[in-house]
């Protein structure tokens, strides 16, 4: 095994509001580029936000994708959704969805309403992976990756959990499908762990620290701040200085062209025109 080196260190951009109820710091594509992290394509980060009691469920309003998947990590809070299918459901605490948008669908994301009446901690992670050019087109699908389906990875030497989501590490294989090869995982880590995490050299690899400090590299990372590693080895050594929490992202690139308007992702200009006028067509269905 070789140690990978640290290609940059992000501080997380100034936050933005998606409709009104995500307040997020936009790592990917504003620090790290969609070529760099390949098949990520968009990173919105929701530091850890109080939310007072409130009778409106706060979030964001019919919207449409087409192209790639969403991944959303609810970490403190709850999100509730509904789409043009009929689908909905409540991404519930420590709870992950992944949704598969395809060839289209519409939806929207807000406060479950419990949680938005009660008021409450809000920290959320919405992740984008690319589709491959010959998937794009899938049916649109969901993952309900529930606690219970999470992969719960001991750590050696008391240094906390791994919440493995996606792919391979330690050994152990995560439950959501994938069509490109990823490895997604959080890790719970007590004070003082150390560990070394085998990340295949060609997958691109980063680590976003959500909550306390770690030492990568020998290099201090604080809380909110994201690490990009260069393609030079095939593992990672975190060590934390106190109870953190991390997520790690790691995936094979795509390496085919990226043609981005607003919600959809595809290969060609003309894709994108597609998807435009099939939107206009109502062919994503409909939702208020
Ligand atoms: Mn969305």
């Amino acid at each position: 095994m070789s140690l990978r080196s640290i290609e940059s260190v992000f501080n997380p951009p100034p936050h933005h509001w998606v409709g009104d109820g995500f307040k997020v710091h936009n790592f990917i594509p504003s620090a790290i580029s969609m070529d760099r992290i390949s098949p990520f394509v968009m990173l919105d980060y929701g530091a850890t936000t109080y939310f007072p009691p409130s009778g409106k469920t706060k979030g964001v309003g019919s919207h449409p994708h087409r192209g790639f998947e969403t991944v959303t990590i609810a970490y403190k809070g709850k999100v509730s959704h509904h789409d043009s299918f009929g689908n909905s459901g409540i991404i519930g605490q420590g709870e992950v969805q992944w949704m598969t948008a395809g060839s289209g669908i519409l939806h929207k994301e807000y406060h479950e309403e419990e949680f938005a009446k009660k008021g409450g901690d809000f920290q959320m992670v919405q992740l984008w992976v690319n589709l491959p050019a010959k998937d794009k087109m899938t049916e649109p699908k969901y993952q309900a990756i529930t606690k219970d389906k999470i992969t719960q990875i001991e750590l050696e030497n008391n240094s906390g959990v791994a919440e493995l989501i996606a792919g391979n590490l330690f050994g152990k294989t995560g439950p959501a499908f994938t069509f490109s090869p990823i490895i997604l995982s959080s890790l719970r880590l007590n004070s003082k762990a150390n560990l070394n995490l085998e990340l295949p050299q060609n997958f691109n690899s980063s680590v976003l620290v959500l909550e306390g400090s770690v030492e990568i590299n020998n290099q201090n990372i604080t809380e909110n701040q994201m690490v990009l590693f260069k393609n030079d080895g095939d593992s990672i050594q975190i060590k934390s200085n106190n109870n953190s929490l991390v997520l790690v992202l790691s995936g094979e690139p795509l390496n085919e062209p990226i043609v981005s308007y607003g919600p959809f992702l595809m290969n060609t200009k003309q894709q994108i025109i597609d998807a435009i006028e099939d939107f206009n067509a109502g062919k994503f269905g409909e939702l208020d």
